[in-house]
């Protein structure tokens, strides 16, 4: 836990969000500021600053990371949906800790901007 984290924050239960999967591992909510009609967020409850401070020991914790967003996604009737992962302030990543974004519910372009 990083005390001066949003995201910790959210998982020690001081910020309230709309939780869609909790377990000892994992939490999923609802984007704040959804960019499509499905947005939610799955993160580690470890603290990880962002994609690339994952380690060997993180393997499992990240596999499980994309198994839940996809799960979320099939239980919410979606099956066409993006998973982001922003890494670094030019990439568009604005909360240090890790999280998987799901974007689904509208035709999605390519390239993102
Ligand atoms: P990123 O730009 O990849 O770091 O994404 C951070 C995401 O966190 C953005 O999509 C924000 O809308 C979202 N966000 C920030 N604060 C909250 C909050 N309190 N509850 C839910 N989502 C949030
Ligand atoms: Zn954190």
């Amino acid at each position: 836990m990083d005390d001066n984290c949003l995201f910790c924050k959210i998982i020690k239960g001081e910020i309230p969000v709309e939780k869609l999967f909790e377990d000892d591992d994992v939490l999923v909510f609802d984007d704040i500021n959804p960019q499509a009609p499905t947005h939610f967020l799955v993160i580690p409850k470890k603290h990880l600053s962002g994609p690339a401070a994952a380690s060997m020991e993180d393997d499992g914790l990240i596999g499980k990371v994309f198994r839940t967003g996809c799960e979320v996604a099939r239980k919410k009737g979606i099956d066409h949906y993006r998973l982001v992962l922003n890494n670094g302030e030019q990439a568009g990543q604005a909360v240090f800790h890790l999280h998987l974004h799901i974007l689904g519910g509208r035709p999605l372009t390519w390239p993102p901007g």
